[in-house]
């Protein structure tokens, strides 16, 4: 039986809060919401006194860039959007350090981009700077870098990087504060026979079917990419809540573990923190296709991979490297770390362990990868 939501949230001592774009702007009188602020502050003020770090991430930069540029409508434009995005995020800040400052907190703003996550030694950069700034008590306060994030290199909805920032900094808690009370066997805003979902203890797949798409007009997520988010956590081992920001120190009760939302329970093994990095932070430069065998010893018995079970190599990549480990028909079943280029790789795949020192030399890894440093992709995620 998994551990209930008191027994976990009681555990919980640093904690990253989403707050989407609906809760931060005003549309009516087109302004940021200063209120929310200043009752998030009075919260994350609350729990520090509690000895539990917070670690916020915002959106609302490109909605408070419509506001300052007097835009109508949401621009589709990319290099628009940036511009927004650049004015936004400084009032945005702005707004930040006045609402924080009033309950004696300081706030440091922290901008990323998915390529500061995909290489391991800028992501072990990130994570200090992180710790640097709980050291010293000050709240992190992160968004997608808009201003110079293009499509490939995007998080492209800040619930995925909550997801992200709770891996990187090492977090107990992710909460996704939204203008919804939770997640719903339907659309609310559709229908009336929707109930509210208050824990979720096993992930199925009809919860991304039921989802739906974004239901604010301002910002990019909506209950796709929370419910996508609520996946990573739950198999990464950490507690995930979707709850209705705009409710009364709707924070400080869910950590006294009132139910309020959704509350998605993680799966009872928690995933080391270089695994999770390499699950969803690391990006693979190719793939390497086995046969059956070794699907089977990877996939059923956790072995690590040999070059023998190797068929083909596709990509370009050096030693240490990041791999997609796929069976022949091109279906992922892991990714993990190369003790081979794939140049190396190419020309031992297929033999057996005694012949790889008679092509390459001596002293080489017995495994193209090994299993500690290889996550398996469960097909049930
Ligand atoms: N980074 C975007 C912004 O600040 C928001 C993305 C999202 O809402 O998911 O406007």
């Amino acid at each position: 039986m998994a551990p209930d939501r008191k027994a976990q949230l009681s555990k919980v001592r640093r904690v990253v809060v989403k707050a989407g774009s609906s809760l931060l702007t005003d549309p009516k009188r087109r302004r940021i919401h200063t209120r929310f602020l200043r009752n998030l502050a009075q919260q994350v003020q609350a729990l520090q006194k509690r000895g539990i770090q917070c670690v916020i991430v915002t959106s609302g930069a490109i909605a408070a860039g419509l506001f300052e540029l007097r835009f109508r409508q949401r621009p589709k434009e990319m290099a628009q959007l940036q511009a927004l995005a650049a004015v936004g995020q400084s009032s945005l800040m702005h707004a930040y350090e006045t609402a924080f400052r009033r309950f004696g907190l300081r706030v440091a703003q922290i901008l990323l981009t998915r390529e500061d996550l995909s290489d391991r030694g800028r992501y072990s950069n990130a994570h200090n700077t992180f710790m640097e700034l709980f050291r010293h008590d000050i709240v992190p306060v992160v968004n997608e870098n808009d201003t110079v994030a293009v499509e490939e290199i995007r998080f492209g909805n800040n619930d995925t990087l909550g997801t992200l920032v709770c891996h990187l900094c090492e977090a107990d808690l992710l909460v996704l504060l939204t203008d919804q009370d939770g997640f719903f066997t339907e659309n609310p805003v559709l229908s009336t026979r929707a109930r509210l979902i208050s824990d979720v203890y096993q992930w199925e797949d009809w919860l991304e079917k039921g989802a739906g798409r974004s239901s604010t007009s301002v910002g990019t997520g909506g209950m796709l990419s929370k419910i996508k988010a609520a996946k990573t956590m739950m198999r990464s081992g950490i507690p995930m809540v979707i709850a209705n920001g705009g409710i009364r120190l709707v924070l400080t009760r869910i950590l006294d573990a009132e139910r309020l939302g959704t509350f998605f329970h993680p799966s009872p093994a928690k995933m080391a923190s270089r695994k999770r990095w390499l699950a969803w932070g690391g990006k693979p430069k190719g793939d390497i296709r086995v046969d059956e065998g070794a699907a089977k010893a990877l996939t059923d018995h956790h072995k690590s991979l040999l070059p023998t079970g190797v068929r083909t190599v596709n990509g370009t990549w050096a030693k240490g490297d990041i791999v997609r480990i796929t069976t022949l028909d091109g279906r992922e079943i892991a990714k993990g770390i190369s003790n081979y280029s794939s140049h190396d790789l190419d020309q031992i795949k297929g033999l057996k362990t005694s012949e790889v020192s008679q092509r390459l030399g001596p002293g080489l890894a017995l495994e193209v990868v090994h299993q500690d440093n290889m996550v398996r992709i469960d097909p049930l995620f």
